[in-house]
């Protein structure tokens, strides 16, 4: 059965991130094993700009995992980081 996650960052905006399935995966960049989500099972709602978070997922600032499927995956440590930075700035 697949574990249900929801992540919800109250910065200025309000970004809440949802995840049907939720993994454990290594990450490189974090060096660290992470909590990780399927693009394609993760739904983004914030009151954010949509063209910000499509340039946050473009971007350099999120680690991307590639799964076994080949389907496209984000470290949830990445996001949230990239979150508060957007917090700070
Ligand atoms: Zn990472």
């Amino acid at each position: 059965m697949a574990k249900r996650t929801r992540i919800t960052v109250e910065t200025d905006s309000l970004l809440i991130v949802r995840g049907l399935t939720s993994r454990r995966a290594w990450c490189d960049r974090c060096e660290a094993e992470v909590e990780i989500v399927a693009m394609k099972e993760t739904g983004v709602m914030t009151n954010l700009d949509q063209a910000a978070i499509e340039e946050w997922l473009d971007s350099e600032d999120l680690h991307h995992l590639q799964s076994t499927d080949g389907s496209a995956l984000i470290c949830l440590n990445s996001l949230l980081a990239r979150v508060q930075k957007t917090q700070t700035s």
